[in-house]
């Protein structure tokens, strides 16, 4: 007898995709950083050990937790990063690494082709080493960025380059694009957003472009502005945080997501399971968008 097979929708709560803040800690200084005001050592220390890591990387893996994105800080600073890596592919997740570039070295590259990532994604600031260290605010980023993107061409790793649009290199996103696009099989993200810090302050603000920067330059790019019009047209998808998807902060926090840390559950002395079904539920977001209520509402009992 034949059968047919058919893809199940996921349950409508379900630990989906896990963004991981595994540390604070960079060896940059980025002026539009939002963590780096915990890029100091007596916030460090606070951090997860390698064991409480490991160990909420298997309760995710229990759960059923498909993709884990392994971000900063930057990831690579901390010294055991290749052992969380190393873990997460024997979890089977898809793992996507957010990183600086400028600690990858040619060996690291060789780990990353041994066990391929989901993808890499590497934040360029600019095409010309002045703005890039503006940036930075590190002697050779420049350089050891576009080292590391070579390394993992080389070993056709898959990689994203990204530049968060700001006053300081606004002049150099198109060029940024048109250097990726040179690569190939690269894709290019632009980021637009900046956020405010870790402990509330304020300073990437600063940075911002106007709208009206903004969109000057999606006009001078046919993709860019096909992304813009796509991002004002179409109503945007309802917020899945919390729902399918999760933040995890560098000390053990479980958030609905990155951009919203008011509430935390914290996996240090809670199970993730109870945290994500029991917790998350519970967390409040005014930024999510009401239900659009039913047009026609069953009823659901006669008089
Ligand atoms: S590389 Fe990333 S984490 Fe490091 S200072 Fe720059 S923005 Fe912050
Ligand atoms: S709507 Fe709230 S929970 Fe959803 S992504 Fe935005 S800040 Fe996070």
């Amino acid at each position: 007898m034949m059968t047919q097979d058919t893809l199940t929708p996921l349950p409508e709560r379900f630990p989906y995709a896990c963004q991981w803040e595994v540390t604070c800690r960079c060896n940059l200084r980025c002026v539009m950083c939002y963590t780096d005001c915990f890029n100091r050592p007596v916030a460090i220390r606070q951090e997860l050990s390698t064991a409480e890591i490991l160990r909420i990387m298997d309760e995710l893996a229990e759960a059923g937790t498909l993709e884990l994105c392994l971000t900063g800080g930057e990831p690579l600073s901390r010294p055991d990063f290749f052992n969380l890596y190393e873990h997460a592919i024997s979890c089977g997740f898809l793992v996507t690494v957010f990183s600086n570039g400028t600690l990858i070295t040619e060996a690291h590259a060789d780990r990353f082709a041994a066990l391929l990532p989901h993808r890499i994604e590497i934040s360029l600031h600019a095409v010309t080493r002045e703005t890039f260290e503006d940036i930075t605010l590190g002697q050779g980023s420049y350089d050891r960025c576009l080292q590391a993107i070579r390394f993992l061409l080389d070993r056709q790793i898959p990689l994203v380059l990204k530049s968060t649009a700001m006053t300081l290199n606004h002049s150099e996103i198109l060029a940024v694009k048109r250097y990726v696009e040179s690569l190939g099989t690269v894709k290019f993200k632009l980021g637009e957003e900046l956020r405010p810090e870790l402990d509330g302050g304020t300073g990437p603000y600063q940075y911002a472009l106007s709208e009206q920067d903004l969109v000057e330059l999606n006009q001078q790019d046919a993709d860019l502005q096909r992304d813009a019009c796509r991002r004002d047209s179409v109503e945007p998808p309802p917020c899945r945080s919390g729902m399918h998807r999760f933040h995890i902060d560098a000390y053990g926090q479980l958030q609905l997501c990155s951009g919203n840390r008011r509430q935390s559950y914290d996996l240090r002395t809670g199970s993730f399971h109870t945290g994500f079904f029991e917790a998350l539920p519970t967390f409040a977001c005014d930024w999510k968008a009401p239900e659009e209520p039913a047009l026609i509402r069953l009823a659901t009992h006669h008089a």
